[in-house]
C-alpha cells in the first residue's frame, strides 16, 4: 500500500494517508513519482487506520515504468517492525542455505494469537520503502538508506555501498557476459549508475538472464552487497540466490 501522496503538484506537501479525513476522498493527489502524472485517490479497507493512496482512475493511471505502477501489498499492522534488522535480512539471502530463516516459526501470543513477523523478502522490503516517503524512518533506519531509486539518488552521490537494495532496469544492447557469467543493468531512471551481478553458478546465471531478457522493460528490483567494480560509477555485487532479484509485473 502506497502510504503517502503530495498535495500539490510540485511535490512540496506530503500527506500521510493516516492523517486523512473522510472528505478527503474526493481530492485528487499526486503520485511519489515527480515524473509520473497518475491521479492518486485516498481508499481504506476498513477505516483510517488502514487508509492507503491509489491511482484508481484508468484514465489517470501511472505512467508505464513509474515506481508506484506495480500492485503493493505491503499492510504495516501485518509485520513486527520492531524486530527488522534489514542488514541481517540481506546477509541471509545471499546464504546458500536458506532453512534458518524459512523455517522461522511466528511465535505464540499466550493468547494465542500469532506475532506478526519482520520483513524477509526482497519483495516485502522493496514493497515497505515505496510505502513511505524516502526519508521515513523504519524501525530507526532511513528508507533512503535501504532502497536506491529515483527519490533517494541525491542520497548516493558517490555511488551505491553494502547492503542495498535497487530499483533497475536491464542495460540495452547486450547485457550479458556468458563467459564471465555477468548481466548488467541501470539505475535509477537517470542510468546514473551501472550495475554489474556477478555469478559462481551457471544455471542460476542462465535461468536469471533468460528472466531479465523476457523482462527488459520491466523494473528490476536487486538485494545485495554492492562494491566499486573497476570501472567509474559502476557497482558489483554476487547473485548466489534467486531470492535476491525480484521483476515487477514479470513476463513469464
Ligand atoms: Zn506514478
Amino acid at each position: 500500500m502506497v502510504l503517502y501522496a503530495y498535495i500539490d503538484r510540485e511535490r512540496t506537501k506530503k500527506f500521510y494517508a493516516k492523517e486523512a479525513l473522510k472528505e478527503d476522498k474526493k481530492k485528487r493527489y499526486y503520485c511519489p513519482s515527480p515524473t509520473c502524472d497518475a491521479h492518486m485517490y485516498l481508499c481504506s479497507v476498513d477505516g483510517v487506520s488502514s487508509a492507503y493512496f491509489s491511482a484508481t482512475r484508468k484514465q489517470h493511471s501511472h505512467r508505464q515504468g513509474c515506481g508506484f505502477e506495480a500492485s503493493n501489498n505491503f499492510k504495516p499492522q501485518n509485520f513486527d517492525e520492531a524486530s527488522f534488522d534489514f542488514e541481517n535480512v540481506l546477509e541471509a539471502m545471499r546464504k546458500l542455505n536458506k532453512s534458518t530463516v524459512k523455517n522461522k516459526k511466528s511465535i505464540l501470543h499466550k493468547n494465542g494469537e500469532a506475532h506478526s513477523k519482520p520483513l524477509r523478502t526482497t519483495r516485502q522490503i522493496y514493497e515497505m520503502c515505496k510505502s513511505y516517503p524516502c526519508s521515513h524512518k523504519y524501525n530507526n533506519l532511513s528508507i533512503g538508506k535501504m532502497l536506491l531509486d529515483d527519490r533517494s539518488e541525491y542520497m548516493y552521490p558517490k555511488g551505491v555501498f553494502g547492503n542495498r537494495i535497487i530499483e533497475s532496469k536491464v542495460k540495452r544492447g547486450i547485457f550479458y557476459d556468458s563467459t564471465k557469467m555477468e548481466l548488467r543493468l541501470v539505475a535509477p531512471s537517470s542510468k546514473k549508475y551501472e550495475l554489474i551481478l556477478q555469478f559462481a553458478d551457471k544455471s542460476l546465471f542462465l535461468d536469471i538472464k533468460n528472466s531479465l531478457y523476457k523482462n527488459r522493460d520491466k523494473l528490476i528490483i536487486l538485494s545485495g552487497l554492492w562494491e566499486s567494480s573497476a570501472t567509474f560509477n559502476s557497482f558489483c555485487t554476487k547473485i548466489v540466490n534467486k531470492s535476491q532479484i525480484v521483476v515487477l509485473n514479470k513476463l513469464k
